[in-house]
C-alpha cells in the first residue's frame, strides 16, 4: 500500500492538531510539496511574462511554460501542441463546445451524453443544442451505474454528431467504457468528447489509447494547483477551430481592420497565460509518475474494496451506483441514509474530522434520475489509507442512531 500523506503538509498540519480525514477528493485533491514548492520558486526566481519578455527572465519564462506543456503532453501521449493550457475542465469543454461545436453541427443533429454527466460537461451542449436547433440525447444508466450495449446501439445512431462523456461519474463512480463507446460513435460518424476530470489522478490518461477527439482535465484534481487544467485536441481538429476569446498573443499580425491568428495552442490562449500553475502542474505530473499509475490503482482498488465491503451491512446505507467493488469501480461512492437529510450525515461526519462532500454534485439531471434530491459522497485519493477507511466505516455506522439522538435532545 502506499504511504505518502506526510508529502501533503495541509493533512500532515491538521494530523498534528486532531484528526482530518479528507475524503473529498472529487471536488480537489490537497498539493504535496513539491507542488507547493513549484509555485514558490516560480514566483521568487522565474517569475515573468512568457511568450513576452525578449531579455533572459522573460525568455526563460517563455521556456519553462512550453516545457512545462511538453511535460503534460509527454505524460498523456499527445504532441506537445495538442495540449491547450486553459482554467480548468470546464473552460476546456466550453472551448469545445464553443468553438468545435458550431463547424460540425446543423440543425437536427444529435448529441448524445449519459443522465449522469456533470453540469460542466452538459450545459455548454445544452446551450449549444439551443443555438443550433439540436436534440440532446440521455444514455440511461442501469441499477449499476452502467450503460448497455443495447442503451449505446439504441442511441448512438447516424444522426449523432457529438458524443460527450465523463470517463467516471463523479456521482456513480462507473468508469465508463470510453474506448469502446469512441469506437462505436466513430462508426456512427460522430466525434467523441472525454471528460477525464475524475479519471486523470486515479486512471492515468494515454489519449491515443482512448481514441477519442478531445479530452479535458483539471490539476486541481491531481494534486496540481487550481487555476490551469488542459484542453487536448487532435491536432487537425484543433487547426479548423476558430479562437473564442481574442487579445494578447493569440494573434498573428493585427491591422487597422484585420487579425490573424496563431496556430494551436496559443490561438486558444489568449492573454497573459497561468505560468506559475503550469509550472506547479508539471511538478505534480512528475510527482505522479514517480508513484506510478499502476500503485495508484492498486492503492484506491484495496481502499474502495474495503470500504465497500465495511459499508455493505450498515442496513440503512443505500450506495448509488455498483456497491460491490469490480474493474470499472472506481474510488468515488455516493450514498444516502434511508429518511435521513445528508447534510446532517456530513455534518456528524464532519464533527469527527471527517470531510465528505454532500449536495448534488453539479449533477441535477442525475439526482432527477435517481430519484433524490441530494446524496453524501466519499471519494477517495493515493494519499487516503487503510486506517482512514477504517475510521470512516465506524463513524458511518454511529451516524444514525447518533444524529437521532441528537434531534431528540435539542426537542426537548
Ligand atoms: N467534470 C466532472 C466529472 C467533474 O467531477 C468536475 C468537477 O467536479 C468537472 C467536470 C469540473 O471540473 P472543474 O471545476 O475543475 O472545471
Amino acid at each position: 500500500m502506499l504511504d505518502i500523506k506526510d508529502d501533503f503538509p495541509l493533512l500532515a498540519n491538521y494530523n498534528e492538531q486532531g484528526t482530518l480525514i479528507y475524503v473529498d477528493n472529487a471536488a480537489t485533491t490537497q498539493k504535496p510539496r513539491c507542488v507547493l514548492d513549484a509555485l514558490m520558486e516560480w514566483h521568487t526566481v522565474r517569475n515573468a511574462n512568457p511568450h513576452r519578455g525578449s531579455y533572459k527572465l522573460g525568455s526563460l519564462a517563455t521556456d519553462l511554460y512550453e516545457h512545462s506543456r511538453e511535460s503534460i503532453a509527454n505524460h498523456i501521449n499527445a504532441k506537445k501542441d495538442e495540449v491547450v493550457f486553459c482554467r480548468n475542465t470546464t473552460e476546456a469543454l466550453n472551448l469545445v463546445a464553443a468553438s468545435f461545436g458550431p463547424t460540425v453541427l446543423e440543425a437536427g443533429d444529435e448529441i448524445v451524453l449519459p443522465v449522469s454527466e456533470h453540469h460542466s460537461n452538459l450545459v455548454p451542449w445544452m446551450q449549444l443544442a439551443q443555438a443550433k436547433g439540436c436534440r440532446l440525447v440521455y444514455l440511461l444508466t442501469d441499477k449499476l451505474g452502467r450503460i448497455s450495449k443495447d442503451e449505446l446501439d439504441k442511441k448512438i445512431t447516424p444522426r449523432t454528431k457529438i458524443v460527450a462523456l465523463a470517463e467516471v461519474s463523479n456521482v456513480l463512480g462507473t468508469r465508463f467504457p470510453v474506448k469502446q463507446i469512441a469506437e462505436r460513435a466513430h462508426e456512427a460518424g460522430a466525434y467523441v468528447v472525454a471528460d477525464c476530470a475524475q479519471s486523470f489522478l486515479h486512471y492515468g490518461l494515454d489519449v491515443q489509447d482512448l481514441d477519442v477527439d478531445f479530452a479535458a482535465f483539471s490539476a486541481h484534481k491531481a494534486f496540481g494547483p487550481d487555476g490551469i487544467g488542459v484542453l487536448w485536441g487532435r491536432e487537425a481538429l484543433l487547426e479548423k477551430m476558430p479562437p473564442v476569446l481574442y487579445g494578447g498573443e493569440m494573434v498573428q499580425k493585427v491591422t487597422w481592420g484585420k487579425a490573424t491568428f496563431e496556430k494551436p495552442p496559443l490561438r486558444f490562449e489568449a492573454g497573459t497565460q497561468n505560468a506559475s500553475d503550469a509550472f506547479a502542474f508539471m511538478a505534480a505530473v512528475g510527482y505522479l509518475e514517480q508513484i506510478g499509475q499502476q500503485a495508484i490503482r492498486e492503492h484506491e482498488d484495496a481502499l474502495t474494496a474495503r470500504l465497500l465491503e465495511g459499508i455493505r451491512d450498515i442496513a440503512p446505507l443505500h450506495v448509488y451506483g455498483n456497491p460491490c467493488m469490480a474493474d470499472d469501480r472506481s474510488s468515488i461512492v455516493a450514498f444516502n441514509f434511508e429518511g435521513q437529510d445528508p447534510l446532517l450525515i456530513g455534518r456528524f461526519l464532519d464533527s469527527h474530522g471527517i470531510n465528505i462532500r454532500v449536495g448534488t454534485h453539479c449533477a441535477e439531471p442525475l439526482m432527477t434520475y435517481l430519484g433524490t434530491g441530494a446524496t453524501c459522497r466519499i471519494s477517495l485519493a493515493p494519499y487516503n489509507t487503510l486506517d482512514d477507511i477504517d475510521a470512516l466505516i465506524d463513524v458511518l455506522r454511529d451516524a444514525p442512531r447518533m444524529i437521532v439522538r441528537s434531534v431528540l435532545k435539542k426537542r426537548k
